[in-house]
């Protein structure tokens, strides 16, 4: 689960981050408020959207010479007329693909003299199994593109999970960021505290980009980007309660409801399979004849009918679909289960598209029979090819 930057930033203030004083806001009507609250004289108008990229990012509505999603502003009417101008509007960034999001909420904050800009984060790192800090001099800039052009600038370091962060750790990662000084005693301090809120609220990624040396010599958490744990929410209600359900796709809020693991893709094959690793080889194979899937749907091993109905009203919902793709590995559940479920299923939504359905293990020729028997268009199919062709042809 993402959560948006204002909202991290209280989480990491909570620990005693360094940040700095703000203000969210969803209309313009509360900016001058909101920016009169705080010191002043310089501030900062963020958009709020669960993606990166915003400083950099454009306004559809605005045109390509207006400023971007994060703006400073030098006064109070300032702050009041980029508010005017950024709400309602839909933010383009690099990682938001060319729909945008819409900007509906913004943070205003205070603006912070900027000597350097670091890079900062903390990941599960799979390879050593360890949390791993990441960091770089080179912040508040793609940290893809200097892991590609100057991979030498990065540093990770594994934390071992016994010993926690220790002063050495700390050390080397001042070192890494070239921290002196007061930046430096802040560093020491900040480091153990990033990983204790890393740990205690089972995030999976957080993200400080920039972390800034100001002016001042101090440290200051300028931007924050927290995902956490969604198989560890339900021992943390107070991060539950941050869930912003617009800024999630509607399809996977429903899938959720029904513990199904779906995934929304751009394609026109809806898939519904059964097992994250058959899911994954069946869009591959979709991918193989020529079309692209329309999302990743794992119903999981103990698919009942009423997740099944579930599916396939999520998969139908998507405009985009063109055909289905059932392909079900009976094994705990036998087929004839799954078939009778299917059935119901297309009877209960009036499904409009083709439907290929291939069935292996457990009863499946009773499962099969059951298709074939029910009356409804659905072509059987006897394996992964055959029914990847099968619907990649019908889909035209
Ligand atoms: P994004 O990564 O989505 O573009 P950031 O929060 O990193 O958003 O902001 C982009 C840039 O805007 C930062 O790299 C920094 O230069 C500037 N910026 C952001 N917040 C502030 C602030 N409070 N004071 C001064 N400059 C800021
Ligand atoms: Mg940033």
């Amino acid at each position: 689960m993402n959560i948006h930057e204002y909202q991290a930033k209280e989480v990491l203030k909570g620990y005693g981050a360094p940040v700095a004083s703000g203000v969210a806001i969803t209309s313009a009507d509360e900016a001058e408020a909101a920016a009169k609250q705080l010191p002043g004289p310089l501030y900062v108008v963020k958009s709020q959207i669960h993606a990166g990229g915003r400083g950099k990012g454009k306004f559809k509505e605005l045109g390509p010479d207006a400023k971007g999603g994060v703006r400073l502003a030098k006064s109070v009417e300032e702050v009041v007329a980029n508010a005017k101008d950024m709400l309602g509007n839909t933010l383009v960034t690099k990682q938001t693909g060319d729909a945008g999001k819409q900007v509906n909420r913004l943070y205003i904050e205070d603006g912070a003299d900027i000597d350097r800009e670091l890079y900062l984060s903390l990941l599960v790192d799979r390879t050593v199994g360890q949390i791993a800090f990441v960091a770089s001099t080179e912040g508040g800039m793609d940290i893809e593109t200097v892991a590609e052009e100057t991979p030498e600038k990065i540093l990770t370091l594994p934390i071992d999970p016994v010993a926690g962060v220790t002063a050495a750790n700390a050390e080397e990662l001042c070192n890494a960021l070239k921290l002196g000084g007061a930046a430096k005693v802040d560093g020491m301090q900040l480091f153990p505290i990033l990983y204790k809120a890393f740990v205690e609220k089972d995030m999976s990624l957080l993200e400080i980009n920039p972390l800034i040396v100001m002016t001042d010599g101090h440290l200051r958490v300028l931007d924050a980007k927290v995902s956490f744990d969604g198989n560890a929410l339900f021992r943390h209600d107070d991060i539950k309660a941050l869930r912003d359900e617009s800024e999630e796709d509607a399809k996977e809020i429903e899938a959720s409801k029904y513990d199904l693991a779906y995934v929304a893709l751009d394609g026109n094959i809806g898939c519904m399979v059964n097992g994250a690793g058959l899911a994954m080889a069946t869009m591959d194979i979709i991918k193989l004849y020529g079309k692209e899937p329309a999302n990743f749907l794992d119903v999981g091993g103990g698919a009942s009918k009423e997740k099944v109905t579930a599916a396939f009203k999520i998969i139908t919902a998507d405009p985009n679909v063109k055909g289905i793709l059932v392909n079900i590995f009976g094994g705990i559940m036998r087929c004839d289960v799954i078939a009778e479920g299917v059935v119901a299923a297309v009877k209960d939504v009036g499904l409009q598209v083709p439907l290929v359905v291939r069935l292996e293990g457990t009863n499946v020729e009773k499962g099969k029979a059951i298709l074939n028997e029910s009356g409804l268009a659905i072509t059987a199919a006897d394996d992964l090819d055959d029914a990847a062709q099968k619907i990649v042809a019908a889909v035209g």
